[in-house]
């Protein structure tokens, strides 16, 4: 059994993936070429975003966004103590300082409540993270933010396709991020992001900082990065939007499934009923995690750990004032969080395995 199963999805688009590829090598446009605008296009409206940018991952994209906003040296940037370390990356690498929020314990996501208290005058920007694939609460984030005057990023790397109070992800922030890496819930076969925003200015921006801030050829009238997006990794995104709203559907459906094997004996993930997730993890919580591992490894089932330590406690952070601040919820998560295999094709009979195995490792 695999953890993220990309072979099945391939077999069913092949032929499509194939074709379109080819149509890229014939062509010969293998930078920005013209599938990548028709992506930006079909992503856009798949979100309810006004604009789609296209980028090379979805860490750029995050970089991106904040570049576009004007995030620099001595800013603060909040954002969740539990998440994939780029969140926090990209904020120490122009210079700015992140500012954490402990998490809700039910959903992982950034505890709301939290958030007003971290605010000072040199805040620049809010990244809410969507965790597990499961939209963070942006009405609640949204009506904080917009009286303080500060731009909201979306970290949605895990949630592209999910939905909040009715809204799709990418819809909601000033700029939302997601990322294209090849196990998210949409991947392609390299690396890959987005930004969306429904903000023409912003979106100028987003699109010079893709090209080292050219506005014109060879007129660079910003800093930029090298950020722009492959043509065959577009050509790749454009065949399986056609059935990325049915996997969502399975996702979801694979994720009711090991609620109803799961549940009575171990606590399975809470969803806002606000909102929907497209489970990019189906994350559970067990005592004594590597022996739990270790038995699912054995009876041939893949498990993994999203993520095993709070940001603020990452080592190369053991002189920064924030490395001894505590987060009692996130590091309670990162030492018990497990995730279990999950793609769109999972089978009955492999969750099936998994429980048994599962049910088996902690008694
Ligand atoms: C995957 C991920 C990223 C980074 O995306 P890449 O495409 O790998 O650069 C950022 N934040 C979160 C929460 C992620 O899961």
């Amino acid at each position: 059994m695999k953890f993220v199963d990309l072979g099945r999805q391939y077999e069913i688009l092949q032929k499509d993936i194939q074709s379109r590829i080819n149509a890229v090598l014939d062509h010969g446009r293998f930078i920005m070429g013209d599938e990548v605008m028709e992506l930006e296009g079909v992503l856009a409206k798949f979100c309810d975003a006004k604009h789609c940018i296209a980028v090379s991952s979805g860490t750029d994209a995050l970089q991106v966004a904040l570049m576009a906003l004007g995030v620099s040296h001595g800013d603060e940037v909040i954002l969740p103590a539990f998440s994939f370390f780029a969140t926090a990356e990209v904020v120490l690498l122009l210079g700015a300082t992140p500012v954490f929020v402990d998490i809700d314990p039910v959903t992982y996501n950034m505890d709301m409540t939290q958030v007003e208290a971290k605010i000072t005058d040199k805040t620049r920007a809010i990244i809410p993270v969507d965790l597990y694939g499961q939209s963070a609460d942006y009405t609640a984030l949204n009506d904080i933010a917009s009286r303080h005057n500060i731009p909201v990023i979306g970290d949605s790397a895990q949630s592209y396709g999910a939905t909040f109070d009715g809204k799709k992800v990418g819809s909601m922030a000033t700029i939302t991020a997601t990322s294209f890496f090849p196990s998210k819930p949409l991947g392609c076969y390299g690396d890959g992001g987005a930004c969306f925003t429904n903000d023409d200015e912003l979106a100028e921006k987003m699109r010079q900082i893709r090209v080292h801030g050219q506005h014109n050829r060879y007129e660079h009238v910003r800093l930029g990065l090298n950020a722009r997006f492959d043509t065959i990794q577009a050509a790749v995104l454009l065949s399986k939007m056609k059935v990325f709203p049915d996997e969502i559907k399975s996702r979801q459906k694979a994720a009711v499934y090991y609620d109803k094997i799961l549940g009575d004996f171990i606590k399975v993930p809470s969803i806002d009923p606000r909102g929907k997730s497209v489970f990019a993890q189906y994350t559970v919580e067990v005592d004594n995690r590597d022996a739990v591992q270790e038995v699912m490894r054995a009876a041939g089932v893949p498990t993994a750990v999203h993520y095993p330590a709070s940001l603020n406690k990452q080592p190369l952070f053991k002189d920064k004032s924030f490395y001894n601040e505590d987060y009692p919820m996130s590091d309670r998560a990162a030492s018990r969080v497990m995730s279990l295999p999950m793609h769109p094709y999972l089978t009955h009979d492999d969750q099936d395995k998994v429980a048994a195995a599962l049910k088996d490792a902690i008694s």
